[in-house]
């Protein structure tokens, strides 16, 4: 059997496609759908061979914003047939709980990676036009002429293969291989914090089946309940911690979570499986287009999870990608144009967002105008409603600070009079 280090001759099967994606994750397996279901051509390679693998380290609460991608992907029903939580969001500050009228307050999506995953990948596999190739790692972009044409794929057993594409599509994740093999500009923002997290399995969190966010500032923690009766508690304090996490993390996330402000019952529940943690989360934002190629989710951008944000973006950037290129890939103009459309279409959408979390990524203590507007959400219901619009990135920011600023000011100054 061939190693590694000397793979055997490149096999090309003939077979030109469409798109070839890189990764079957969230991202890389919801392009794979709309792009099959649109009658076109997909390989989509995973260097993971078994189907039911899942990313680890994921606290997998998914905003309210990707909600109607996930229904028009048809996965909405089907995790919450698998048990997935509808939650929405609590967020304690110092000057009291921010908490949009339920009413008004938008529901994410909160389901084990463990489930959501193998799901995703089976629906993708199952998608007329779409060859899914477990166990096959992107190894080197093939090009045509300077445009970027496909990949080399590489199993375990050193066979290779020749994937051409007219769309080649990089989802594979923060580290992306297909983003450094291209060369794609990219900025790097420094990450200050860590994240350590567990299952829990023990009396449901006061606000339960929504989920509760402390922002301690500087640090941080969440209770998401999730599938199976289970609480995934996150712990997210600046690096200075590390070593009481990295000497038991199980014991370092119990305290710390029990010690928050209205504690939700961690001591009362029992760890189901060992506690994970993640110490480099630095931010990357990379252009997200090169000629004949595209990155998406986290690929393209991977920000502090702290905002949990990933999970959604994986699922509608795939979505704005396919809306943006599937025209060209059908014949009816050059992909240039759509590349182009894409690129927009993710920096309206994201860029905004991106510069606000990177900004508190290094682990700095709230400013004088996130005091303001957090204080007044917690005192305000119409200003939480906002705050809690933009926190589940409904709305961009540029939508929220004129809604939120001049009320947030109002609130205030009425709150000092009162007093
Ligand atoms: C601690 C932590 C907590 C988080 N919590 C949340 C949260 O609560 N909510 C949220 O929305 N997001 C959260 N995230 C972020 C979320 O996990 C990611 O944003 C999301 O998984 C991105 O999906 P993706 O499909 O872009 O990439 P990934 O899920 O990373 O998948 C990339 C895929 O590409 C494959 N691959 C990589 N290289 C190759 C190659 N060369 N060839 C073939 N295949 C390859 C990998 O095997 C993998 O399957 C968290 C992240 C961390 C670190």
């Amino acid at each position: 059997m061939p190693s590694s280090d000397s793979p055997s001759p490149i096999i090309g099967d003939g077979s030109a496609y469409d798109a070839v994606v890189v990764g079957a994750s969230l991202a890389g397996c919801a392009t794979a759908i709309q792009l099959g279901r649109a009658g076109l051509r997909v390989a989509v390679v995973e260097k993971q061979p078994d189907p039911s693998a899942y990313k680890r380290i994921c606290s997998h609460f998914i905003q309210a914003s990707a909600v109607p991608a996930l229904e028009r992907l048809g996965l909405l029903e089907p995790m919450e047939a698998a048990g997935a939580r509808r939650s929405r969001m609590h967020m304690w500050t110092r000057w009291g709980w921010i908490e949009a009228p339920p009413e008004r307050a938008a529901r994410g999506v909160n389901l084990r990676r463990e489930v959501l995953d193998p799901m995703v990948r089976t629906t993708a596999a199952e998608t007329p036009n779409v060859e899914m190739m477990l166990g096959w790692s992107a190894e080197r972009l093939l090009r045509d002429g300077g445009a970027f044409a496909g990949v080399v794929a590489r199993n375990r057993e050193g066979e290779e293969r020749e994937l051409r594409g007219r769309l080649t599509v990089g989802a594979d994740g923060r580290d992306s291989r297909i983003a450094e093999l291209s060369e794609v500009p990219v900025k790097t923002y420094p990450h200050n914090r860590i994240a350590y997290g567990g299952y829990f399995e023990g009396p449901a969190p006061e606000h339960s089946p929504d989920a509760s966010l402390w922002f301690l500032d500087p640090h941080w923690a969440a209770a998401f309940p999730t599938d199976g009766d289970l609480t995934f508690y996150a712990a997210m304090p600046t690096k200075e911690r590390l070593p009481e996490f990295k000497e038991d993390p199980g014991a370092a996330l119990v305290r710390f979570l029990a010690d928050v402000p209205e504690a939700p019952p961690i001591r009362e529940s029992r760890l189901t499986e060992p506690v994970m943690g993640k110490i480099d989360m630095t931010n990357r934002m990379r252009k997200p287009t090169a000629d004949g190629l595209a990155l998406i989710g986290d690929a393209a951008l991977a920000t502090d999870p702290l905002f949990g944000v990933g999970c959604g973006w994986a699922f509608q950037s795939a979505e704005w990608l396919v809306e943006s290129v599937a025209p060209a890939l059908q014949g009816r103009e050059p992909l240039e144009q759509g590349l182009e459309r894409y690129r927009r279409r993710h920096a309206h959408q994201l860029r905004g967002h991106a510069f606000f979390i990177h900004d508190y990524a290094t682990g700095r203590r709230m400013n004088p105008s996130e005091r303001l507007m957090f204080s007044a959400a917690a005192r305000d219901p119409k200003a939480a409603e906002i705050m809690e619009a933009f926190g589940t990135r409904q709305i961009r920011p540029q939508q929220m600070l004129p809604r939120l600023l001049p009320r947030a000011i109002a609130v205030n100054a009425r709150h000092a009079l009162a007093r």
